[in-house]
């Protein structure tokens, strides 16, 4: 799913972009376990991620659902 999105948040209402307060996002699925996470021992580093993508300014949204 990569075309810009609105995104509804659990607790309701719409995500907004912290920087430039568009609505529309790219939707990724990431590994947190990555180079770099894993040495570090975290074990709730090993899931996926749901990032956010701001289509407007790029910035990254994380959320850990
Ligand atoms: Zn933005």
């Amino acid at each position: 799913m990569k075309d810009p999105q609105t995104v509804t948040l659990p607790h309701g209402g719409n995500l907004s972009c912290d920087t430039c307060q568009s609505e529309l996002f790219e939707h990724h699925r990431w590994k947190l376990q990555t180079t770099g996470m894993s040495f570090m021992n975290l074990d709730w580093a090993n899931r996926d991620a749901t990032c956010f993508v701001c289509t407007t300014c790029r910035r990254i949204h994380w959320f850990h659902l």
